[in-house]
């Protein structure tokens, strides 16, 4: 087997652990001899890697996590509602979306909800099905290389946990910024490398990016520098890092060609109160906004809480000792 240089085009990898090496070059984490570009291909007959097994079997046997009928209602919630602050925040409905590898679909339906003109792409006829039935959205089958779209024509690509599955990160990214508009966007989340230390150190630190080597399928862990390098290759130079919903080992950030400006955020919530399922999606956010300061108050609560506590134990202890030399002086 062909052991796999890094993206950058170097072939010195520092050893890092059995399956990956660091890049001497960039500082990408490279999974030396995981599967191969063929192997990670698209199959109509669900036999590739990311078929129908992926879905139903690999993520909740191999990894642990919720299956795909659960990740299809936890979502939401758990990460789509953050994912459309961020695109709220740079991009106004009814902007033109496609999100790379949507999965179940959820985040195509919620972009879909607040006015915006999205549709997904997936890799297997399986969970395109899936998508298009659980949540009636428009999902295209296969890589983003061969979709039949005129170029120039997204404002916004979504990539959510898709970088790093990437066999040719360049090539891949370098076709998703043909499909942009000059001033369209790239938003990204992905692990976050932080490039120092070997492999002991994280597990000596139990690190939470532990989890995030996965030979066969994160093929590229970036560093926040090599990230920047890859885009800047392909021409995309501005890149504005926001903070990531799963930050003990994610990065999230917003690419583009031009400089990075934010809307305004009323013209947001305009945006939203134009259209009914755009009032229920405020009202999701508005929500999200409420737990959130309820969460802090109860900080600040249990923090009130746990003062009082000790000044009781204290004044108990001191009660105690002034028992005490009451005790010995009556008893003298
Ligand atoms: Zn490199």
């Amino acid at each position: 087997m062909n052991r796999r240089i890094c993206w950058c085009g170097n072939h010195d990898l520092l050893s890092f652990n059995a399956e990956y090496g660091k890049c001497s070059n960039c500082g990408t984490l490279v999974s030396v001899d995981g599967l191969t570009e063929q192997e990670l291909q698209p199959s109509g007959d669900e036999e590739g890697f990311y078929g129908k097994r992926y879905w139903l079997d690999h993520q909740k046997k191999d990894l642990g996590f919720p299956d795909i009928f659960a990740r299809s209602r936890s979502d939401l919630v758990d990460r789509n509602l953050y994912w459309l602050k961020i695109l709220l925040k740079y991009r106004l409905p009814s902007a033109k979306v496609l999100e790379l590898g949507c999965s179940h679909g959820s985040f195509v339906r919620m972009m879909r909800q607040a006015g915006y003109d999205a549709s997904g792409l997936e890799l297997s006829p399986w969970v395109v099905e899936f998508a298009r039935n659980t949540f009636d959205v428009p999902v295209s089958m296969g890589p983003i290389e061969d979709l039949e779209l005129e170029p120039a024509t997204l404002d916004v690509v979504v990539l959510m946990d898709v970088l790093e599955h990437l066999p040719d990160p360049e090539r891949t990214m370098g076709h998703a910024l043909r499909l942009l508009k000059p001033d369209g966007l790239l938003l990204v989340q992905t692990p976050q490398f932080n490039g120092e230390g070997v492999y002991e150190d994280l597990v000596k630190s139990e690190s939470a990016f532990q989890g995030m080597l996965r030979p066969d399928e994160h093929i590229y862990l970036f560093t926040e520098e090599s990230a920047r390098r890859l885009f800047a290759g392909l021409g995309a130079n501005h890149v504005t890092f926001e903070p990531a919903v799963f930050y003990q080992h994610d990065m999230f950030f917003v690419v583009s060609r031009q400089p990075i400006v934010p809307v305004e955020s009323e013209k947001a919530t305009e945006a939203l109160a134009s259209t009914p399922t755009g009032r229920f999606v405020q009202a999701m956010l508005d929500l999200d906004e409420r737990v959130k300061a309820l969460s802090e108050h109860v900080k600040v609560i249990d923090a009130d809480r746990a003062e009082r506590l000790e000044q009781i134990h204290k004044l108990t202890a001191m009660v105690h000792e002034a028992q005490g030399i009451r005790g010995r002086i009556i008893g003298r």
